[in-house]
């Protein structure tokens, strides 16, 4: 966009949010936009929701989203920052002097630190440049796994659900996740529900041969098998682990093919028996996965003290991450502690082409979700795999 057609942008915006009470400013870097919206709230919203809905403009992300007692650039409708016509060291007086806030503490806020770190030229902190999501078209493969399964196994107290585990670019299944179900097929609280109080982590236990006998019947040759358990149940079950190591040889599986997946909430709680059951695990050969990581009070306190092989980002951070500036943000650090703690990321739910390919441009290439395949009941859904549209 020359300087020209960037003014007479910055005009037409000024007239339209002037109309509508609302200011701010607007920094072009040649490439990237960055905006400041500020006025009453639904003003501001249906106006971002209308530069959402702009075909012009792709990879849009909100960075904040926040109240004030004033606005920053209460001027003139829409202030201008072309940043070709600055340097880093020129650029903070240019955007200062925009700056109608008459508090002096508005000039340390995040709002202003933001800016300033786009102004000096830290778009890459905001922007992993994916491919885009209408590169990709999606096609399910042939069955990798024996019985499509899909109804209940008859006189068994619990069924099994399996999840695959994707590497969707080396089109890969890395592992299979058991999901339990009720007798009947119903939710894991279903299951629970049924079980007394004081059988819990005994049947928890016990029902993972269950899983090991499915994941034999359909034979997955040496692709892994995720379980999850409460950490209790490894803790207070005396020989936990032992029984763990009969029940995958019963069925045929090595220990270093079962991936056991605990939460970070329930390993915070019981850490002290925990830890000597990880290291029990570890002996054996067994890997471990921290579930759901972020949905609870990340554990980073816990990472500090032990580190598993892999690490589970949970849906709430994943959900919408391609438009989020803070998911990002959260995201990107975990990419970066677990690559240097040589930790796999798994990315779970992850339901859209868009979040995927953010996630897949941010260095996460394991993923889990809906988008790639659904639980199934004693067996294993096709599997839909991303390939690149041909051109023309
Ligand atoms: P989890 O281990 O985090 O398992 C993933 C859950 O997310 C599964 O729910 C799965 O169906 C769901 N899911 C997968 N992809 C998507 C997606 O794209 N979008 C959405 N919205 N959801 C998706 P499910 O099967 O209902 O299991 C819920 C939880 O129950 C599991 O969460 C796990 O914490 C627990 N659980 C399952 N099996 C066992 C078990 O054998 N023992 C214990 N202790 N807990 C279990
Ligand atoms: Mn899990
Ligand atoms: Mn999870």
């Amino acid at each position: 966009m020359s300087a020209e057609d960037l003014l007479r942008l910055a005009d037409a915006a000024r007239c339209r949010n002037q109309a509508v009470q609302v200011t701010g400013i607007l920094l072009f870097d040649g490439m990237h936009f960055f905006q400041v919206l500020e006025g009453p709230d639904e003003e501001v919203d249906a106006l971002y929701r209308s530069i959402l809905r702009d075909a012009r403009h792709s990879q849009i992300v909100r960075l904040l989203r926040d109240h004030a007692p004033s606005r920053r650039f209460g001027g003139r409708g829409m202030e201008l920052i072309d940043l070709r016509d600055y340097t880093a060291a020129t650029v903070m007086d240019a955007l200062l002097a925009r700056v109608t806030a008459r508090s002096s503490l508005t000039y340390d806020d995040r709002v202003l630190k933001i800016i300033k770190a786009c102004a000096e030229g830290d778009w890459k902190d905001h922007f992993v440049e994916g491919s885009d999501a209408a590169e990709w078209t999606f096609a399910p493969g042939g069955d990798m796994f024996g019985a499509a399964g899909g109804v209940p196994v008859a006189g068994q107290p619990c069924q099994f659900a399996l999840q695959p585990i994707v590497d969707p670019l080396r089109r890969e299944v890395s592992s299979l996740e058991a999901l339990i179900r009720s007798s009947s097929g119903g939710s894991p609280e279903a299951y629970f529900s049924s079980i007394p109080r004081d059988q819990l982590y005994q049947a928890d236990l016990d029902a993972k041969a269950y899983a090991f006998a499915l994941v034999n019947r359909i034979g997955i040759g040496d692709c892994k098998v995720s379980v999850n358990l409460l950490p209790m149940s490894l803790v207070a079950v005396p020989g936990a682990v032992d029984i763990l190591l009969e029940q995958l040889a019963g069925n045929g599986l090595a220990p270093e093919q079962l991936i056991v997946e605990v939460t970070e909430q329930e390993v915070i709680s019981y850490l002290d028996g925990f830890k000597t059951a990880i290291t029990q695990l570890r002996r054996a050969g067994i890997g471990l996965a921290i579930d759901d990581f972020g949905a609870g009070f990340a554990g980073l306190s816990l990472l500090a003290d032990f580190q598993p092989e892999k690490l589970k980002i949970d849906r709430t951070l994943i959900d919408g991450v391609h438009a989020d500036g803070p998911r990002q943000a959260i995201v990107r650090s975990i990419v970066q502690f677990c690559a240097a703690l040589g930790i796999t990321i798994v990315a779970e739910g992850v339901e859209t082409v868009e979040d995927w390919c953010w996630l897949q441009a941010a260095g996460i290439e394991k993923f889990q979700g809906y988008l790639f395949a659904r639980p199934a009941l004693n067996g294993v859904a096709p599997i839909w795999w991303p390939s690149r549209k041909s051109r023309g």
